[in-house]
């Protein structure tokens, strides 16, 4: 009999005890009629609840299931990253654990795959877990890097998505620390792609681990990863600055030339010039800070993250 091709499914895990004993019926249901074998990688990032004890009870009673057992909370990103490394399938399906991205979709993905398609992205019509605040916060987040960045990231397309191997072998060769999974995906921009609308669910149980200040800061890691935008946009604030100043010396020479009383009057219009262009430098010289930090971080090459790799062995009793 022909073999089974093989397909991983990377599920990063924090603190997800209460779903994970339903994420994982879900998706024994959903593939059982799939012609593929799977292997179930779940990427334990650090939970600090009783997750791991769950997984590591789903590895012994079912020999598709693998632990990727970070030795830390590294973040999402990495736990993806984690999961990949250690994919062995012909394709790998990324996924989150709380439910809302539904393996009911996964036979569709894999249709997709066997149809061709190299990447199979999911759209989100709807998240039905996410207030006014959170949609708003989600908008500006993707406004401001598509706004400073070369690559365009198009929202509401979630990491929920199948890849192909050799598109993998890519993706493991980009190794920085800061990383924002779906633009590295995007920057590789793989033609040969299809699409899967879906309403995301809410959480089955607990709640985001994102919050404001992860979101803000995913976006800057994002922006700076992907673009020198700010940059030349400080350079730019810069020369616009300086033309102004010239135009305002201009003006008061001609002044001065008009007018033989004229006198520089107004402290005050010269305290708001120096705090104005000591700010505008601040500024600047943040975002050339951001970069060179970043410069820092990577230059050191430290691992992305450390981790114990646990499997039942095939030929165990
Ligand atoms: N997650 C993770 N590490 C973290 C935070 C989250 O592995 O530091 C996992 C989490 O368990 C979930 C997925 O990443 O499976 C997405 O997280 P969450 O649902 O909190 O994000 P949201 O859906 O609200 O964007
Ligand atoms: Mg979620």
């Amino acid at each position: 009999m022909e073999q089974k091709k093989e397909v991983s499914i990377v599920i990063s895990v924090y603190n997800e005890e209460k779903s994970l004993p339903e994420l994982y019926k879900a998706l024994t249901h959903s593939l059982a009629k799939t012609p593929f074998s799977y292997e179930f990688l779940f990427v334990n990032d650090g939970s600090t609840d009783n997750s791991l004890t769950l997984l590591s009870e789903l590895m012994l009673k079912d020999l598709r299931v693998k632990i990727v057992n970070l030795g830390k909370n590294f973040g999402h990103e990495i736990a993806m990253t984690a999961g990949m490394d250690h994919a062995r399938g012909e394709c790998v399906i990324f996924m989150d654990a709380d439910l809302q991205h539904p393996p009911q979709l996964i036979p569709q993905m894999l249709q997709h795959w066997q149809n061709g398609y190299d990447l199979v992205l999911t759209l989100r019509k709807a998240n039905m877990d996410q207030g006014l605040g959170s949609k708003f916060m989600n908008k500006v987040f993707y406004r401001l890097i598509n706004f400073l960045s070369d690559d365009k990231i198009p929202a509401n397309m979630p990491d929920f998505r199948l890849i192909d191997k050799k598109y993998i072998e890519v993706l493991k060769g980009m190794r920085e620390q800061k990383r924002l999974f779906r633009g590295l995906i995007n920057w590789m921009g793989i033609k040969n792609h299809a699409l899967i609308e879906f309403e995301a669910p809410r959480r089955f149980a607990g709640e985001t681990k994102y919050n404001v200040r992860k979101l803000i800061s995913l976006a800057i890691d994002s922006i700076i990863s992907f673009s020198i935008k700010p940059l030349r946009i400080a350079s730019y604030f810069g020369i616009i600055t300086a033309f102004l100043a010239i135009l305002l010396g201009i003006y008061f020479v001609f002044e001065f030339l008009n007018n033989p009383d004229y006198s520089f009057s107004g402290f005050g219009t010269t305290l708001v010039m120096v705090i104005l262009m000591g700010s505008v430098q601040l500024v600047v010289l943040g975002i050339i800070g951001e970069y060179i930090g970043r410069i820092h971080m990577e230059s050191k090459k430290r691992p992305l993250y450390f981790a114990d790799f646990m499997e039942q062995k095939q030929n165990q009793p």
